[in-house]
């Protein structure tokens, strides 16, 4: 059983779907025979047992309806409130909703009376702003809510509830989507790329970040060799409790790590000179604008990410080369907490995306990142930023293969 199933005037409900469908019999508020999807029906019962316990007294108006049964209400609403009023609340053959059985129209009882027109219904706003909070918890989800008129094609409905699982309501309660938004973001492909090595420079001739960040280190004390400066900014990411520390933003965290450079460095700088050098090297750092020309050209086709591992003085060099405003998403270590040595990093992106991992690509110059991609069953693309051609094809093959 598909509790994500998307049924609406563009979605109209296969002949297949009743194969599968399971309902149970109960009794609407009138005291007539009706019919919901099982678990629906049982989520409701513990829904409406809740509301009880707050003084809300709930029942159901409507629920299941055969094809057969839309028609009918047509016809009925038609000749009693008008053809304008019948294509703004209710739906075509096939494309209501409650052909599902998980679509239920809720009637009140407030002081022993009964509620059961729309019209009297939408006076009961903070009835309904109560049931509406508390759905999500029961798996259901406010069908056509306000604002989004556009996008599901109704009216506010605050009667309407659906059933879609109690995942995917609280996803989408709290994301404040709709289950045309969110059915539209599953069907679409992420391609994810990393930063340092694929945007930026690590190509050895070039300037590159690594020597960016050895010059820093040298700038606060020559006598270093590149080798030794290198060692001293790597042994200083990760403190005594394994705790990467150069990746955390607060205060405290920021000056732990300067005082841990300089001790392993055995210099003095303080942490407004050691961000200023680290900002100023990193800016000078080169990268691909052509590549970026073509990270942004992907927009129309799929979603584009960014990930990287990297510390708050990167920023000003990020925000240089790239318009993190194009990217839909964008996984910066430093925020996240997360760095891609921890599949965690990986979850957490999966968390945020909410689609299959074999629709997402993932491109980076780094063996252990893209490993780790793999272990999650992502696309991946090993590749430097000077590879386009190897990016481009990757890309290609990635989007045409659904
Ligand atoms: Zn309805």
């Amino acid at each position: 059983m598909d509790y994500s199933i998307l049924v609406n005037k563009s979605n109209p409900i296969a002949n297949s779907y009743f194969d599968n469908l399971s309902l149970v019999e109960c009794l609407d508020i009138d005291g007539n025979k009706i019919s919901v999807e099982k678990t629906a029906y049982n989520m409701y019962i513990n829904l409406s047992a809740y509301l009880k316990t707050k003084n809300i007294f709930i029942e159901i108006a409507s629920a299941y309806r055969s094809i057969e049964e839309q028609q009918e209400i047509i016809d009925e609403f038609t000749k009693k409130y008008g053809v304008d009023y019948v294509s703004k609340y209710t739906a075509p053959i096939r494309t209501s909703e409650h052909h599902t059985g998980l679509a239920i129209d809720l009637a009140l009882i407030v002081d022993g009376v009964k509620i059961c027109e729309n019209e009297d219904l939408l006076k009961y706003e903070d009835i309904f702003f109560e049931i509406h909070q508390s759905l999500s918890d029961y798996g259901f989800i406010l069908r056509y809510p306000k604002g989004k008129e556009d996008i599901t094609g109704y009216g506010y409905e605050p009667w309407h509830i659906r059933y879609v699982g109690k995942e995917l309501a609280k996803y989408l309660y709290k994301n404040n989507l709709t289950l045309e938004e969110y059915v539209e973001k599953q069907l679409t492909k992420v391609i994810i790329f990393d930063w340092g090595g694929v945007i930026m420079h690590r190509d050895p001739v070039e300037n590159n970040d690594k020597q960016a960040i050895i010059r820093v280190i040298k700038s606060f004390n020559p006598t270093l060799s590149d080798d030794e400066a290198w060692n001293v900014y790597l042994n200083s990411l990760i403190d005594e409790n394994g705790i990467y520390i150069s990746q955390q933003c607060d205060e405290v965290s920021k000056a732990k790590w300067v005082e841990r450079l300089n001790n392993l460095g055995n210099f003095n700088a303080s942490l407004q000179e050691f961000s200023e050098k680290f900002s100023a090297e990193y800016l000078s750092v080169g990268y691909y604008s052509d590549l970026i020309d073509y990270i942004y050209s992907l927009k129309d086709k799929c979603q584009i990410g960014l990930f990287s591992d990297l510390i708050y003085g990167c920023t000003p060099a990020l925000n240089k080369q790239l318009d993190l405003s194009k990217f839909d998403n964008v996984w910066l270590s430093y925020q996240t907490g997360l760095r891609k040595n921890t599949l965690d990093a990986f979850i957490l992106i999966e968390n945020d995306l909410l689609v299959s991992p074999e629709n997402i690509l993932f491109i980076d110059d780094s063996t252990v990142n893209i490993m780790n991609a793999k272990k999650r069953g992502w696309q991946t693309c090993q590749a430097f930023g000077y590879e386009i051609d190897k990016i481009k094809a990757s890309v290609t093959d990635f989007l045409n293969n659904r």
